[in-house]
């Protein structure tokens, strides 16, 4: 929780406490959870808390870099606490987004062709390794 405080107050947002579970939240989940998903692991805890704050704080913490939100799936947003570049891998079978690290040479370079570059999205769609070894079994 400590080091969450500090990422929030580095970045000028108040740790509220809704702030500070959604950020733990997304620091316990690396599966690149949506605002239903977050919404559904706090509720128990913070019966208070809505979908539309959950909303709203993860689109504060996207303005300020904090985390990353992910739309491989073209239908619905997904949102990743690892906020430097990397890789995604989307699992067509299981769903799953599984973070891939490899380095891409584009990955730090701020102009590509003249064009200024603020964001980068590499993403990868297949079976993922666990499903591939369910299959084999088979
Ligand atoms: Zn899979
Ligand atoms: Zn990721």
């Amino acid at each position: 929780m400590k080091r969450f405080k500090e990422t929030l107050q580095a970045r000028g947002l108040k740790p509220t406490y809704p702030r500070l579970r959604i950020l733990e939240y997304l620091g316990k989940h690396e599966d690149h959870p949506t605002v239903e998903m977050i919404y559904e692991g706090l509720i128990r805890q913070i019966p208070t808390i809505s979908k539309t704050t959950i909303y709203n704080t993860l689109n504060a913490f996207l303005e300020k870099g904090i985390i990353q939100a992910i739309t491989i799936t073209g239908t619905e947003t997904r949102y990743d606490l690892r906020n430097l570049p990397h890789h995604h891998l989307l699992c067509k079978r299981c769903g799953k987004i599984i973070d891939i690290d490899i380095h891409c040479p584009y990955a730090d370079q701020r102009k590509i062709d003249g064009h200024q570059i603020e964001e980068r999205h590499g993403y990868f769609k297949g079976i993922c390794r666990e499903c591939l070894k369910k299959r084999g079994k088979r």
